[in-house]
């Protein structure tokens, strides 16, 4: 490729910045234009000083990125090219420092920031309206983050407006660098910056990119050799439906901006007041799980299952409680999905299976034939690729058979990754550990998964139970998935019983377990041992 170049002297007297890079980004020729933009510093056979992406959708995406060699942003715009059948590619560097003189009326500047190369506000403002009354905005979630340094104003006093854009130049570059393409930021005016987070599964999501923003953007500076600190503070809010207008977006990231001024700098809001609440007893339950599990704050508590037939106890679920010395009565409904979205569930449930798996040897006893202690499974843990050698390892520790362990999982396991799944569970299952389908009837319900899961029971949500004696609809609901897994071969449990004519109504529907407050609560080990001694008798 270099040699085509020089044969044909293409590029080499252009003063437009050209180099090419081979398809390890590493740079194979570069042309005057390019030397003149990156100060001689353009060395073939190295990499190039401007960020190039290594994923390939992203590096074709044209984009903006920082130029670690001048601090200055730089946009780049990649070809792919063969030539003598090896993959090169040609890059197109541009800088932005573009100041309007007049002549200069370029199209792109009537959309851009002069000074940054971002889109401006007008652009901003359209492509948020776009978001927000799009289907995806139903579907995800849409963000607007407001970003403003703190102190800038004393740098630009002190040091200059030329040192002080040039900060800012950096600043854009910081915060585009966290950003996906398919985010947009803009600067607003002076410090001001904006962003567009779209496609989130989470605001947690958008709380996380804001810190590490945030924490990018508190690193230390060196421009044209001076160092400079800065933070920033900002303010998120989301778009709660389709009906939300750009600018009253853009309004409530900016309150709530100011609210992060007050609260010290270097931090952010949420707009919403309880949603700030509630990001922060997230945070605090996420940043305070190790120390749960160190300090023995966790303690497992079991509730029976009950035979309808031979009015037995046919097995213990295991259910874990959390007594946090800062949250009152925090509930598994709250933390358990905290810790699945930050993958911290997965200690947690290895430490569930061990303290179960240990406690059942003084349990089994007082149990039906064939009984099993049931321990619930995140997907996120179960989908793990070495989660059945971890099993196997606590289950060795614990000295417990696979005949007295039943995994219970939930239908999003399928929706996931069907085929992995499925065989995952098989070899479960081949080992002799049984599988329960949690919270049947509230998710997708998909019954064909009865058929391809190896699983052997199915349990009822609790709200079809609920008042069961007197609804008819869920009367024959049940009725219809009991005789269906009957017919497969698998047995019904009906979850959340808690009436004698509830009781009578899942019987007289040929449900074979029931799980609920009738029977028995959840109990903790001790009270368990005394109800089953009692049960006994
Ligand atoms: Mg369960």
């Amino acid at each position: 490729m270099h040699q085509t170049c020089e044969r044909y002297e293409i590029f080499d007297n252009s003063r437009i910045a050209i180099v090419i890079v081979d398809s390890d980004r590493i740079v194979t020729f570069a042309n005057q234009g390019a030397q003149d933009l990156l100060a001689n510093k353009v060395d073939i056979g190295r990499q190039l000083g401007v960020h190039l992406p290594n994923d390939d959708k992203q590096f074709f995406s044209s984009s903006f990125q920082p130029n670690e060699i001048s601090g200055q942003p730089i946009y780049y715009c990649a070809i792919a090219v063969v030539d003598n059948g090896e993959q090169h590619f040609l890059i197109y560097l541009h800088p932005f420092n573009m100041k309007l003189s007049g002549t200069e009326h370029l199209p792109f500047l009537a959309q851009h920031d002069p000074l940054t190369g971002l889109p401006n506000r007008n652009q901003f403002i359209k492509r948020l309206q776009r978001h927000c009354s799009s289907d995806a905005c139903e579907k995800t979630l849409t963000a607007v983050v407001f970003i403003d340094l703190d102190g800038f104003k004393a740098i630009n006093d002190s040091l200059g407006h030329e040192m002080g854009d040039k900060l800012l130049q950096v600043v854009a570059g910081r915060i585009r660098n966290q950003l996906r393409n398919s985010d947009t930021l803009t600067r607003l005016s002076g410090d001001e910056f904006l962003i567009i987070l779209t496609g989130l599964e989470a605001r947690q999501d958008a709380a996380t990119v804001t810190q590490r923003i945030l924490d990018d953007l508190a690193r230390p500076y060196k421009i044209d050799s001076t160092d400079l600190y800065i933070t920033a503070s900002a303010g998120l809010t989301y778009c709660q439906d389709r009906t939300a207008r750009a600018e009253i977006m853009i309004q409530q990231a900016d309150i709530a901006m100011f609210e992060a001024k007050r609260a010290g700098r270097n931090t952010f809001q949420w707009f919403d007041k309880a949603l700030n609440d509630e990001v922060n007893r997230a945070l605090l339950i996420r940043n305070t799980v190790q120390k749960g599990l160190d300090k023995q704050q966790f303690h497992l508590v079991y509730q029976p299952q009950i035979c309808l037939e031979a009015e037995t106890v046919c097995g213990i679920e295991a259910l874990v409680r959390w007594r946090h010395p800062d949250i009152d009565g925090l509930s598994p409904a709250e933390f358990i999905p905290i810790l699945e979205s930050s993958g911290q569930i997965i200690p947690l449930s290895y430490w569930i299976m061990r303290q179960a798996f240990s406690d059942w040897h003084k349990i089994k006893p007082y149990l039906a034939e064939g009984a099993r202690v049931s321990v619930n499974v995140s997907t996120v843990h179960i989908s793990r690729s070495d989660f059945i050698e971890q099993l196997e390892r606590v289950m060795l520790e614990t000295n417990i058979k696979p005949s007295d362990i039943k995994l219970e999982i939930t239908e999003s396991m399928m929706l996931r990754n069907a085929q992995t799944a499925v065989a995952t569970l098989d070899k479960l299952a081949d080992k002799g550990i049984a599988i329960a389908l949690d919270d049947f009837g509230t998710g997708f319900s998909n019954l064909r998964y009865l058929t391809q899961m190896p699983i052997s029971d199915v349990k009822l949500d609790r709200s079809f139970i609920r008042d069961i004696d007197t609804h008819k609809a869920n009367q024959a609901i049940v009725r219809g998935i009991t005789s269906m897994s009957h017919e497969l071969g698998l047995k019904i449990v009906a979850e959340g019983v808690e009436t004698l004519s509830e009781k009578a109504e899942v019987k007289k529907l040929q449900a074979d377990i029931m799980q609920g407050y009738l029977e028995a609560t959840p109990l903790r080990f001790e009270p368990l041992i005394e109800f089953l001694t009692k049960r006994h008798q």
